[in-house]
């Protein structure tokens, strides 16, 4: 188990969707861009933090997103 935090800049996502296909987390939100369960927005900021095995998922979504919009970090322990 690693916990770690994702964030997506909705300014940068341009609803394209690679994300979907690598993490199935990602879901198609009302305004047509993404959006995480469980998450909080602030401005721009789309921000979920997970505590499970599913990292690497994570950060194959962060890899293929064409305009950068996901940043993935895990949170040290405490
Ligand atoms: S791949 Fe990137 S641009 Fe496309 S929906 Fe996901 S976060 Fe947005």
């Amino acid at each position: 188990m690693t916990e770690y935090e994702i964030t997506v800049d909705l300014a940068a996502c341009d609803g394209i969707f690679a994300c979907l296909v690598r993490d199935d987390r990602f879901e198609e939100s009302e305004d047509g861009l993404v959006t995480l369960p469980d998450s909080e927005r602030n401005g721009d900021e789309l921000t979920a933090t997970f505590d499970d095995d599913r990292l690497s998922d994570a950060e194959d979504a962060a890899a293929a997103c064409p305009t950068d919009a996901i940043a993935v970090r895990e949170v040290p322990e405490a």
